[in-house]
């Protein structure tokens, strides 16, 4: 059965009756949550916009469209991609699956192949495939390293303002720490980044100077009045302490922006008071947390012929426990640092829910993947199931977790401002030509 509501823009109020939301993404109706982890509600749609939601039974009438119980998610946001790797598989793979394979084939496809149309192409690509999927909100690390920065920014700035009222995009440059650049070729290269409206970041592991590289990083990200999203700690190296270091450094500096700190796989294989030593001062800065459970799961553990014992997702139950915010986003997609991936942030929650334990009970983590990564990027009226909200919506046929959670969902049907997506995702094919094909 193809499942397509009568579900139709115009100018008249759109009623969706019998709707299933998750109490935790609809905070006005918790309290008749009761516990529950999802609401029967009716909602109205009316100019692009929420204008009601009710607990269900309430907006019956001519022209109302019924969910027959159907879930309903506001669009999802993605704090953690890598759009201008996206996509190079096809010509340049990862021989054996490793983390240092991976960051080497990087390394030479892009000092080889990354001009400003490949890295456009391969962007639009990504983009085009999450917007299908229903994610409306996207920060994408990019490959900073110069000279690569004086390419790639101006692509990200211009897709930026193409996509604008689709999918909305943030920045971070990424780079290794110990190849931050000194004195005023940092300023120059700070420079780049902020005239293109992005933020800082680098990869960060253990070198002998790590606290001067993240104290000079650290200013220039004050100096230029710039936010801050870093990778730590992508490594089962019990000796890796990169995020409670930034940490400590944001206290030390009384740092001003805002700080995300993606993977942190170390505090995985670290003795529990080192755990909460960590987690204390990390709690304290106020950073925020991203795990990314699907790229770890690849890259972790991975030795030729023998099972991975250890998978590297991080420990985000014990973060919530301390009201430290913990978003769930996708990492790479089709490149050396996986092979997989779609931006898909239904296989991202999904993959994450059985990985991590995230059910019984199910708690707060669908926010997860939606209000919460929102708020990290500066829309906290985003993600989230409430009257005034933008009608962005994904609407599943499956009406509990068990039954969203146990398939794909590709029936799905996205809502944008009020109006059905045509859901096409890009074919492959498209990008042939890039690869010699
Ligand atoms: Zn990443």
């Amino acid at each position: 059965m193809v499942w397509r509501p009568g579900l139709s823009a115009g100018d008249r109020p759109v009623r969706l009756i019998d709707a299933h939301v998750p109490a935790a993404l609809c905070p006005a109706l918790a309290a008749v949550a009761g516990g529950r982890e999802r609401i029967a509600v009716d909602i109205t749609l009316a100019d692009g916009r929420v204008v009601a939601i009710e607990p269900a039974g309430q907006a019956r009438g001519e022209g109302a469209t019924d969910l027959d119980g159907g879930l309903v998610f506001p669009a999802f946001a993605d704090v953690h991609t890598h759009l201008d790797k996206g996509h190079i598989w096809p010509r340049t793979d990862n021989p054996d699956g490793r983390f240092g394979t991976a960051l080497n084939a990087c390394e030479i496809d892009r000092r080889q192949n990354w001009t400003a149309e490949d890295v456009r192409r391969r962007m639009d690509f990504a983009l085009r495939a999450a917007e299908a999927h229903g994610t409306r909100l996207i920060r994408t690390h990019i490959d900073s390293s110069p000279p690569q920065h004086r390419i790639s920014w101006p692509v990200f700035a211009a897709m930026r303002e193409a996509w604008r009222g689709r999918v909305e995009l943030q920045g971070v440059a990424l780079i290794g720490i110990d190849e931050l650049p000194e004195g005023s070729d940092l300023d120059a290269y700070v420079s780049v980044v902020a005239d293109h409206g992005g933020m800082l970041g680098a990869a960060v592991y253990p070198i002998d100077d790590l606290d001067a590289r993240l104290k000079r990083l650290f200013d220039a990200a004050v100096r230029f009045g710039l936010d801050l999203d870093f990778h730590a700690d992508e490594a089962l190296d019990p000796e890796a302490h990169g995020l409670r270091r930034i940490a400590e450094t944001a206290l030390e500096t009384g740092f001003p922006g805002q700080i995300t700190v993606g993977h942190a796989c170390s505090l995985t294989v670290q003795a529990d008071d080192e755990v909460c030593r960590t987690l204390d001062v990390v709690a304290r800065a106020g950073i925020t947390v991203v795990t990314l459970p699907l790229c770890n799961l690849y890259l972790q553990d991975r030795h030729p012929g023998r099972t991975p014992r250890l998978r590297g997702a991080t420990i985000v139950q014990e973060m919530a426990g301390r009201d430290i915010p913990v978003a769930i986003a996708s990492d790479n997609t089709r490149d050396p640092f996986y092979a997989y991936g779609d931006l898909d942030m239904l296989e991202v929650y999904r993959a994450a829910t059985r990985i991590l334990h995230l059910d019984h009970p199910l708690g707060d983590w669908p926010a997860a993947v939606t209000r919460v990564p929102a708020a990290m990027m500066g829309e906290p009226g985003r993600g989230i199931l409430e009257t005034g909200a933008p009608a962005n919506l994904v609407l599943f046929r499956a009406r509990s977790f068990s039954e969203l959670l146990a398939r794909g969902q590709d029936d799905r049907i996205v809502v944008r401002d009020g109006v059905v997506l045509d859901r096409v995702l890009p074919d492959y094919r498209e990008l042939d030509d890039l690869f010699g094909a």
